[in-house]
């Protein structure tokens, strides 16, 4: 057993420096998952690198499961997953994504990024159940994939995204309307034949945000095809609202040579998002105010540490990161692509990754002819991703194993319809 549940909050940090790591995310999510009071919402995300984000009224909150698999050690947890896997053969198929600690990655038939775990799932036509050791937004896309007949589990329905989660349909809807007030009728062409505004959501969205896009003119995108699908997006509007990620949005817009301040940032919480008229009949991207917990850790101070550290590294950070984190390192990419550059790259060679700790814990074992360290010295893994706890994976396995169907993620068919078409449309753009 490889465990990752150590390392948290040891290491001293720069006065100054913002952490919200603490070793309760060491004992597991029983803690946040019983927590007095339920079925009411969590005030926060759990400690780890969401915990400073607070979980919106609506979040899912996950029943306590049952003593057996909350106090089962680790070996008997394995076994039980195992065998319960074995019982089920073709019928089921489980996803992990990278960001999953290693006794929940070492079950999955497939590791990979969301889209990407999403589609291999479909490569399996016998199977009946899609487990994904993921985040809500995950198993919603793997829904939107599947066929009808597949049901899609998520292991704990309190694993969330604290990204996705700072765009909700009603929100964006109010930008929306507000954007109208300023530029006019949003879906009337303009002399160039461009429409106002097109929107634009990254994969970590609700479906509801993906139908929003697909019933106007939108479009999804991941972070590897980003910059086609706002090129996509540039053709057909004049403007494109980009959400949730800011981070995502302005690294892309900045490398296609979109300046500054033709990005003005909405912020939800104030009118017209905290922005004159002006700079929004100006803008050419509008920001959603979100951000990754995990990926706004990295700093340009760590990119100048590890410089300093080893003149031979190379920084590869994830698009998710602020910008002048990407600036400052050699490479930006999504997990697929930091995965090509390290495997690519010749013996000996030296990697900084400004990513989520398990990838690059793998990433290092993986390669031991390499030196592969996170950029950030104090690691902190995405406390929602954490919430995949092994005693759910058994949980819900062993539910399988005996005909229940627990924790299934269904996505309503009329915003599936709509969500489809944005996906489509990204599929069209980048296959
Ligand atoms: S790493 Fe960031 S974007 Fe990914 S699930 Fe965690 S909070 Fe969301």
């Amino acid at each position: 057993m490889v465990s990752i549940a150590v390392q948290l909050d040891r290491t001293p940090r720069p006065p100054g420096a913002r952490s919200s790591c603490d070793d309760r995310l060491a004992g597991g999510p029983w803690a946040l998952d019983a927590l007095p009071g339920l079925p009411a919402p969590l005030p926060e995300y759990g400690p780890g690198s969401s915990a400073a984000d607070p979980a919106p009224a609506a979040t899912p909150v996950q029943a306590v499961i049952p003593a057996e698999y909350r106090t089962a050690p680790p070996e008997q947890l394995r076994a039980r997953i195992r065998a319960a896997k074995a019982a089920l053969g073709e019928r089921v198929v489980v996803l992990g994504h990278h960001y999953q600690r290693d006794e929940v990655v070492e079950h999955a038939d497939f590791v990979g990024d969301s889209f990407l775990l999403a589609r291999q799932s479909q490569t399996r036509d016998a199977a009946e159940h899609v487990v994904f050791c993921g985040v809500h937004f995950m198993a919603e896309t793997a829904d939107l994939l599947s066929r009808p007949e597949v049901s899609v589990v998520l292991p704990n329905l309190a694993a969330g995204c604290s990204m996705a989660d700072m765009a909700d349909l009603d929100s964006v809807t109010a930008c929306w309307e507000q954007l109208a007030g300023v530029l006019g009728p949003l879906d009337q062409p303009g002399p160039d034949g461009r429409l106002p505004v097109v929107p634009v959501t990254y994969m970590n969205s609700s479906a509801a945000l993906k139908a929003f896009c697909g019933e106007r003119g939108g479009i999804v995108c991941t972070s590897s095809n980003a910059a086609a699908v706002l090129a996509w997006a540039f053709e057909r509007g004049q403007r494109v609202l980009f959400f949730p990620d800011q981070h995502l949005g302005r690294n892309t817009a900045s490398a296609m040579g979109v300046p500054a301040g033709a990005m003005p940032v909405w912020d939800p919480r104030k009118p017209l998002g905290g922005n004159q008229a002006g700079a929004l009949a100006d803008a050419r991207v509008v920001l959603w105010r979100g951000w990754c917990s995990v990926h706004t850790r990295f700093t340009p101070a760590q990119v100048a540490a590890a410089r300093a550290a080893d003149p031979a590294v190379r920084v590869v950070v994830h698009p998710e990161c602020p910008q002048e984190v990407v600036d400052a390192a050699d490479d930006a990419g999504s997990t697929e692509h930091i995965l090509r550059v390290v495997s690519s790259a010749p013996p000996g060679s030296s990697f900084a990754i400004g990513t989520e700790v398990n990838m690059v814990r793998r990433l290092a074992d993986a390669h031991p002819d390499k030196t592969i360290t996170c950029l950030d010295p104090v690691v902190c893994p995405c406390s929602t991703m954490y919430r995949i706890h092994p005693g759910y994976l058994a949980w819900v396995l062993e539910a399988l194993v005996r005909g229940e169907v627990v924790n299934r993620v269904r996505v309503d068919d009329a915003v599936a319809a709509s969500a489809r078409v944005a996906l489509e449309r990204m599929l069209a753009v980048h296959p």
